[in-house]
């Protein structure tokens, strides 16, 4: 072998370190092409981080009350809620979850639909006693967690799907329309009267419980937020009459930030690894949502093992042997990533977190893992979990800039809602990522930002938004 081609497994690391890292001017020229696209979303259709109008015009202050249903679907489950308001700011919820197999992701929507109006029936068979009492004519918001191009708070159609699903026949359709039918098959005494985004449920779900909020963000099995725009910057929307708002909630879809990659060839915008487009090629919907598939659950641990078996393919890692489970397309779980971060032990301890996951679960043989390959797949994770969390403050940072909440209300704090398995579970994530945010947008701003977890945020959220629906249903506008 050509020595100049033979690295050791110390410069292969420091070499995708450097692939990895983002310095503070590389945060603040993506902080600049965030608010390009951002731009062009607000007066474009059709975007691919699409910056879609909600039709919610204001946030909750915790004062709501009344019984709604919620309906949430986008993440691991399918869960129905009964969500009771109490109207200081609590709420007492009654939930089942129901599982969604792989043959429902990707079959018929008409088979989708009816297993869900099937799961509103058994939940509210299953629960009579709790969710009948004080319900309002049965009620239900839909927290349906991707891109759908709203005309209305109870009107969208799907654009296209993100992370495990796929249903061919459904984009282009009225997700409400479709749900409504599946429930009216069934007789179900239900109306569906608001759909929303998870990450605008999240918005509204902090709102409620913490007396206001700014953005609502998800870092789950995918990635997104929603935040409220000035009505006049949302240059796509035109609204007659004097019923004009003033605020209105916008879902970015932000997983579909930089995905037309053409500033990429101008050395600007998003910077991929031959790993990413490893995980992107081989995805179910390759060059959609690079930027999701570098910070979502689903995706962080397929990088963490394509980082891997490269290295097990340049003999640097694990002796150059791999396993079934090594070489299996999502083998390697974001939940371990989570895993080998939280673990302190000593690398050569057989006991080690690390080495269970990579022996027991992985199925490398014993004798392969030395203590020098624990140590490397942790510095491996560490790498893949700090860029995703430096990423991840861009938004946040790109938001406040261009909304010019930063230089607004006399140092008033910036309420961000939070949620999903990412921030609440991988180590360090939300320091790393407030780091971020301190490089981005200087101490001062950044100490105003408060990062709170919107506590069931699907299910309030939408129990809020179909609320708020309601209301302006009655009043006439919208
Ligand atoms: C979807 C968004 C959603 C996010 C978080 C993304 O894949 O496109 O609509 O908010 O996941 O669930
Ligand atoms: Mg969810």
């Amino acid at each position: 072998m050509p020595a100049a081609v033979k690295r050791t497994l110390e410069q292969a690391l420091s070499g995708i370190e450097g692939e990895f890292s983002l310095d503070t001017s590389a945060l603040n020229a993506l902080v600049g092409r965030f608010h390009e696209l951002m731009d062009y979303g607000l007066a474009n259709t059709g975007a691919d981080m699409a910056m879609i109008p909600s039709f919610v015009t204001g946030v909750p202050d915790g004062s709501e009350t009344g019984t709604y249903l919620a309906l949430d679907l986008g993440g691991t489950n399918l869960r129905v809620c009964a969500v009771k308001l109490n109207g200081d700011g609590t709420f007492k919820m009654t939930q089942e979850k129901y599982k969604v197999s792989d043959t429902l992701k990707q079959g018929p929507i008409a088979h989708l639909m009816d297993y869900i109006a099937s799961s509103v029936d058994t939940f509210l068979t299953d629960n009579a006693a709790s969710s009948a009492e004080g319900l309002d004519e049965l009620n239900m918001g839909f927290t349906f967690s991707f891109p759908v191009e709203q005309t209305a708070i109870d009107r969208g159609q799907l654009i296209k799907w993100t992370k495990g699903f796929n249903c061919p026949d459904a984009p282009g359709k009225d997700v409400i329309q479709l749900l409504q039918a599946a429930l009216d098959r069934k007789h179900i005494k239900v109306k569906v009267n608001a759909l929303v985004n998870d990450t605008v449920g999240a918005l509204l779900a902090h709102a409620y419980q913490s007396g206001g909020a700014f953005i609502g963000a998800i870092y789950g099995t995918g990635t997104n937020g929603a935040y409220v725009a000035d009505i006049d910057d949302v240059k796509k929307l035109t609204i007659h009459g004097d019923s004009k708002p003033s605020h209105m909630l916008i879902n970015t879809e932000w997983g579909g930030f930089d995905d037309d990659a053409q500033s990429r060839h101008e050395g600007a915008g998003l910077w991929v690894t031959s790993y990413d487009n490893y995980v992107d090629r081989t995805a179910i919907r390759p060059r959609h949502h690079c930027f999701e598939k570098m910070i979502s659950g689903m995706y962080l641990g397929e990088v963490c093992r394509a980082v891997m078996i490269s290295l097990i393919d340049r003999l640097l890692l694990f002796g150059g042997y791999s396993s079934t489970g090594m070489n299996t397309q999502y083998g390697f779980d974001t939940a371990y990533v989570s895993a080998v971060l939280a673990d302190k032990d000593d690398t050569a301890s057989k006991e080690s977190a690390t080495r269970k996951i990579l022996v027991g679960t992985m199925g490398l043989k014993e004798e392969v893992v030395s203590a020098k390959d624990v140590e490397a797949v942790r510095r491996i994770c560490s790498i893949v979990a700090i860029r995703a969390a430096r990423l991840s403050a861009v938004p946040i940072a790109a938001t406040i800039r261009h909304t010019g909440e930063d230089k607004k209300q006399g140092g008033k704090e910036i309420k961000v809602g939070v949620d999903g398995s990412v921030v609440e579970f991988l180590p360090g994530f939300k320091e790393e990522m407030s780091a971020g945010l301190v490089e981005m947008l200087g101490k001062e701003t950044a100490g105003r930002i408060q990062l709170g977890y919107a506590r069931d945020g699907s299910g309030v959220g939408a129990a809020l938004c179909s609320l708020m629906a309601f209301k302006q249903q009655q009043a006439g506008h919208v």
